[in-house]
């Protein structure tokens, strides 16, 4: 019998490729030994992708396809419909990169507290513009208190000494308080938080869950930190309640249009840090996403 073969459309960490040659033949579908997928699809077993689309035409020319192994999460890009009509597995890795985002969620907090953004821009006397804020003994409310959400709380909790709230209406209060945080209805969180960290995923439930009366109910002074999707905070209120001075200013990792143009109103404020969404961006989350797709694909073809 022939030996699987695993197609790869874009680069991954070289670790993922050496976990997968012993297993099958790898082709990169980039570079100069690349080959594009419709040399491969009479033969393909298994495809490992970031974020490229895999369609229900490409399936169905590929007879021998098993699985598609999804680095990172969200599988907008793939059919999964027809993959579970062809009985083809899908796979995430979604605990990959948790705790790099939740270093990125707390690197935008002291952003902006600090007034690094501010100082980066360089205009006039940062020094003097710049009165930044302890985090110790402040409160974080975090909505949401999934994977990410968890480390964040073990970060600012023990790291920081802050006092952290999580609201999240699926996790029993028993798993917040052995996690080190008191669990809050939504409006004792918002009216606690002096920092907000979002960390729920876009829904129908979630969208602009964050507008215009919860950024008003935080109290005066608060920093806002979205690491989770764009669509979660309500942008326009964002800058509303920023230019009225009611915050002293967010961090965005992710925003509802990315990239984010850069003649955006969002980009105009000293006091919004973005970033390009950039939280899963490190060595150590690139390398364990795509090692964990090869595993998926290993114990899927042994
Ligand atoms: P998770 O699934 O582990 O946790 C999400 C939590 O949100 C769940 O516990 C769920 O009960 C809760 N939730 C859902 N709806 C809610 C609501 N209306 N109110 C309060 N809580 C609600 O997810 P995660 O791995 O922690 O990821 C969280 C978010 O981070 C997701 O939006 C994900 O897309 C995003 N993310 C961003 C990056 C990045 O690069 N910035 C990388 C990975 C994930």
């Amino acid at each position: 019998t022939e030996r699987p073969l695993v197609w790869i459309p874009r680069p991954v960490h070289e670790d993922a490729l050496a976990r997968l040659r012993p297993h099958a033949d790898v082709r990169p579908g980039y570079g100069p030994e690349g080959v594009p997928f419709d040399e491969v699809s009479d033969r393909v077993t298994a495809i490992l992708l970031r974020t490229e689309r895999v369609d229900g035409a490409m399936m169905r020319r590929a007879p021998h396809l098993r699985i598609v192994a999804r680095h990172g999460v969200g599988l907008d890009t793939v059919d999964v419909d027809t993959a579970r009509e062809l009985g083809i597995t899908v796979t995430t890795t979604p605990t990959a990169n948790s705790r790099s985002v939740a270093e990125h969620a707390v690197a935008l907090l002291l952003a902006v507290r600090r007034g690094i953004g501010i100082a980066l821009r360089g205009e006039g006397d940062t020094r003097a513009a710049i009165r930044g804020r302890e985090l110790s003994g402040t409160a974080l409310g975090l909505i949401g208190f999934g994977r990410i959400a968890r480390e964040v709380a073990a970060i600012a909790g023990r790291g920081f000494g802050m006092r952290v709230l999580a609201y999240d209406p699926m996790v029993p209060a028993s798993v917040m308080t052995s996690a080190g945080a008191e669990p809050a209805d939504l409006p004792t969180l918002l009216s606690r938080a002096e920092h907000l960290s979002l960390h729920v995923p876009l829904a129908e439930g979630t969208r602009n869950l964050i507008g215009l009366p919860e950024l008003l109910a935080l109290p005066e002074g608060a920093v806002v930190v979205n690491t989770s999707r764009g669509g979660v905070l309500d942008e326009s209120a964002l800058l509303d309640v920023v230019r009225r001075g009611h915050l002293a200013g967010a961090g965005l990792d992710v925003t509802a249009v990315e990239p984010l143009p850069s003649d955006h109103p969002l980009r105009d404020e000293p006091s919004i840090v973005i970033t390009p969404h950039t939280g899963a961006q490190t060595a150590e989350a690139l390398r364990r996403m795509a090692t964990e797709a090869a595993d998926h694909i290993i114990a899927h073809i042994a």
